[in-house]
């Protein structure tokens, strides 16, 4: 048996810049191919604190934001299949097209006309979400909510490693303290990489990367891979000044404004830059992450607030780098 649903649920929309607010909306409905969602936890992406602030992907508002989710199918859309009522499931924001060029050569994540929770459809800061069933993932039992919510960024950052080529044996190089930089060093040590550095401002977010080396100034020509894991332009540069002779820079975060790049002392070191942006359909090796316990990825979820006092939680998530790592919104 199951509960009659509700036809209107509570959502965080975004109105416009710094203002996000709770708001009352009718409970969406799925079509061919989707699945309604009850959210049980969403977890706050740093780039929802970007959207809030800067809006720099010129998301149309008003919309519900968020894009790590996790929860259960209350609803399938007709052809729906390996899903129903009552699964446990985690989503993957990205909705490829599946008919451009892109995705024709097999790079939905880079769609030509890519569709993502939270941007241009409403997201996971709300009582229930759709997602078309192809980008969810039943959520094995052994993984809490909260944790299953990690689907995607763990993803994201499994690229990183994939972008940064065969570490294993080499120097990684993480600039970034935050949840990214974090779960990025954890992959690379369970990559093999010799050694993970890790650069970063806050005490309590770098004494959070077991197994990694907390370096300050890395030195220059040192590392075989350096990943940008925080938006900043100076981070930027000591990810390159870090690089040794044919080593890698991936850019993982975004940096709005163009950098400089002295792209003689590149030539004749023979680096390279690579942009890193999505992931290539790794929701499986990334529901096989959140399993692993040496991972231990559950560390990352310092906080778990209740939805009602989202306000709460968006502060610890942009104000408390001291205390707090990856929020997590839940919901009963
Ligand atoms: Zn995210
Ligand atoms: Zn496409």
């Amino acid at each position: 048996m199951t509960t009659p649903l509700p036809s209107t649920m509570k959502a965080l929309q975004l109105l416009g810049l710094n203002q996000l607010v709770s708001t009352e909306l009718p409970l969406p409905v799925p079509k061919a191919g989707e699945v309604l969602i009850q959210t049980m936890a969403s977890t706050i992406c740093t780039s929802d604190l970007h959207d809030i602030q800067q809006n720099p992907f010129g998301i149309a508002l008003p919309k519900v934001l968020g894009h790590e989710g996790s929860g259960v199918v209350v609803q399938c859309g007709s052809g729906v299949t390996g899903l129903s009522v009552g699964t446990r499931v985690a989503s993957h924001p990205v909705v490829p097209c599946g008919y451009c060029a892109e995705c024709h050569r097999g790079f939905g994540h880079l769609c030509l006309n890519m569709g993502h929770l939270g941007i241009d459809r409403d997201g996971t800061f709300a009582e229930y979400y759709i997602q078309r069933a192809d980008r969810v993932r039943v959520l094995p039992k052994e993984i809490p909510f909260p944790l299953g919510a990690l689907l995607e960024p763990v993803a994201n950052c499994l690229q990183a490693i994939a972008r940064a080529g065969d570490v294993q044996g080499r120097v990684v190089l993480v600039v970034g303290d935050g949840p990214f930089g974090n779960i990025i060093a954890r992959l690379a040590i369970r990559a093999g990489a010799a050694r993970v550095l890790v650069a970063g401002r806050e005490p309590f977010r770098l004494g959070m990367i077991p197994g990694a080396e907390i370096v300050n100034n890395p030195p220059v020509g040192s590392v075989d891979v350096a990943i940008l894991a925080v938006s900043s332009s100076e981070a930027f540069s000591t990810c390159l000044s870090a690089l040794r002779k044919r080593g890698r820079l991936v850019v993982f975060s975004l940096l709005k404004d163009p950098v400089p790049v002295d792209l003689f002392a590149l030539h004749v070191a023979e680096q390279e830059i690579v942009g890193c942006c999505n992931d290539e359909e790794r929701m499986d090796e990334s529901l096989a992450c959140l399993l692993d316990p040496k991972l231990a990825l559950s560390q990352l979820i310092t906080h778990q607030i209740p939805f009602e006092n989202w306000a709460d939680a968006f502060h610890l998530a942009r104000n408390r780098h001291d205390i707090a790592l990856k929020v997590a919104l839940t919901f009963n």
